[in-house]
């Protein structure tokens, strides 16, 4: 293999021995390229151009890997539930080396689904096709919607099956991110008091994701705060757009501010605060409305991990830890309200106008809720109110007599501002989205593509999902709900 085509430069296998095992990935039976993403590939300055698919397909299963890869298995451990599993690890991926992309930016190639490691426990190391493209969708509409996210470079089917509750067809992914360090990864070297490979990961850190902070006298505690800035950010991007990622344990939390970890995440349908889809979160842990403080609790953990940093003195690293974590909750507000009044049509006020527009928000979401509304649907429809066509709005509404004083109320804050309603109504359009991956859409999607092994149906909607913002016609089942009854009954499994 052509050790050119991807130019790897691998600085945490390098800099940072001790943190990971080196190990291979697992030999493929019958690999072959299910899907391909070279719009990235182009980002990531790799020429697949000349390369056959069944070249590819070698190369992305593992089977053939390029010469400058060193696939390393990364240690770390992870609050799962809130519960401190003190050894978690890389136990079906690896991380196969480092590009820099074409914008100047380092950015790991992963396995996921490579086989088993030392950190396997009892799994197989292996993943399923429908989980794999699941991940791809997902990944591939975040990006579109602008939020932060690791994306798919390519899927491979194995040609083996993988056991679940049932034979599946199985597949390797290889993932795209700006890191695959984790809160977790500072918690498994922590709870070993092995505090300066702690140090060593958050000089790497830094030099990586904040090199503007290296030089500075308190630079671990503004990191934390960096960390932390981008959580909230990333948060309030989750919460604005209806994603509920569904397991947000501290080990699926990057500090990169990456969306990572594609388990049992979906989209909202109907609004409503304490939706949970994921089979395993019985007591709605990572609900909805529960993320950013859930996001909150996890960045406590990546404090404690890094305490030894902060300071000296233990109280004085805890009085500082605690005051930087007490302005999340500001920092995400501030994100949460900057988003809302883009979705509203609104321009920023003065400061005195942050809990006007706020309580015109929680009011909008509340009638969301009382009215059984399609939580994608109401936001871009208010783009239709604001141009004077309240209709298609109001269908959404079990009863929509309930709008009116609050769509008077919008319209007069809005006409405080002298932007025609046209201008208005088309930059509404371009927050709110027209189309996202429906559950339905996605299930049905993975179904025939793992049962029949048709991918028509994921192409159809991968390609529908990446502009998301453009109303098209052609296009209108897959912006449509989900049929009554179904988002009730809809679980998503984790791990599979
Ligand atoms: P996840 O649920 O994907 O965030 O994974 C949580 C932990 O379980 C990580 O340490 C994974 O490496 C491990 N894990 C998940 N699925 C498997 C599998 N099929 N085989 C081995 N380890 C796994
Ligand atoms: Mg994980």
């Amino acid at each position: 293999m052509p050790a050119a085509l991807f130019n790897f430069d691998n600085s945490y296998a390098r800099d940072l021995p001790g943190c990971y095992v080196a190990w291979p990935p697992a030999p493929v039976k019958t690999p072959r390229l299910l899907f391909l993403n070279r719009e990235l590939a182009e980002e990531l300055r790799l020429d697949f151009a000349a390369h056959e698919e069944s070249t590819l397909a070698a190369i992305f299963s593992g089977n053939a890997l390029p010469e400058d890869a060193t696939p390393i298995a990364q240690a770390y451990a992870g609050h799962q539930f809130g519960n401190f599993s003190p050894q978690l690890g890389d136990g079906r991926a690896l991380l196969i080396g480092e590009v820099i992309d074409r914008h100047g930016r380092r950015r790991d190639l992963a396995f996921k689904g490579s086989g088993r490691t030392p950190f396997s426990r009892n799994g197989d190391g292996k993943a399923a096709v429908g989980p794999m493209l699941r991940e791809v969708l997902i990944g591939e509409a975040m990006h579109a919607l602008g939020i932060p996210t690791t994306r798919a470079l390519a899927v491979i089917a194995t040609g083996e099956a993988v056991y679940r509750e049932e034979p599946l067809p199985g597949a390797l992914l290889t993932r795209v991110a700006a890191s695959h360090i984790r809160v977790g990864t500072f918690e498994y070297f922590a709870a070993r008091d092995e505090h300066e490979r702690v140090r060593q990961l958050a000089d790497y850190g830094i030099a990586r994701h904040d090199p503007e902070l290296g030089g500075a006298e308190d630079r671990y505690a503004q990191w934390l705060l960096a960390v932390a800035e981008r959580q909230a950010a990333l948060l309030a991007q989750w919460m604005n757009v209806g994603f509920i990622h569904g397991v947000m344990n501290t080990d699926n939390m990057s500090i990169a501010g990456e969306t990572i970890d594609f388990g049992p995440c979906a989209f909202m349908e109907t609004y409503h605060p304490g939706m949970v889809f994921s089979s395993i979160d019985q007591h709605g842990r990572y609900a909805y409305a529960r993320q950013p403080a859930i996001a909150q609790w996890n960045l406590a953990r990546f404090a404690e991990a890094i305490l030894p940093l902060l300071a000296d003195d233990a109280d004085e690293a805890v009085e500082k830890a605690t005051g930087i974590l007490a302005g999340f909750g500001a920092s995400y507000r501030r994100h949460w309200l900057q988003g809302v009044r883009a979705k509203l049509g609104l321009q920023a006020q003065a400061a005195d106008g942050d809990s006007v527009d706020t309580a015109l928000a929680d009011d909008w979401l509340a009638l969301l809720q009382a009215g059984g509304a399609d939580y994608t649907l109401a936001w871009r429809r208010l783009a239709d109110a604001a141009e004077g066509r309240p209709g298609p709005l109001r269908e959404l509404f079990s009863d929509a007599s309930t709008l009116e004083a609050w769509l008077a109320r919008w319209q007069a804050r809005a006409e405080a501002e002298t932007r025609p309603a046209a201008q208005r109504a088309q930059e509404m359009r371009q927050v709110n989205p027209w189309l996202i991956p429906r559950n339905h859409r996605v299930e049905e999607a993975l179904d025939a593509a793992s049962t029949e092994g048709d991918l028509g149906p994921f192409e159809d909607l991968l390609k529908a999902i990446k502009r998301p913002f453009d109303e098209d016609p052609a296009l209108t089942r897959y912006a449509e709900p989900a049929p009554a009854g179904y988002t009730e009954s809809y679980r998503t499994f984790c791990g599979t």
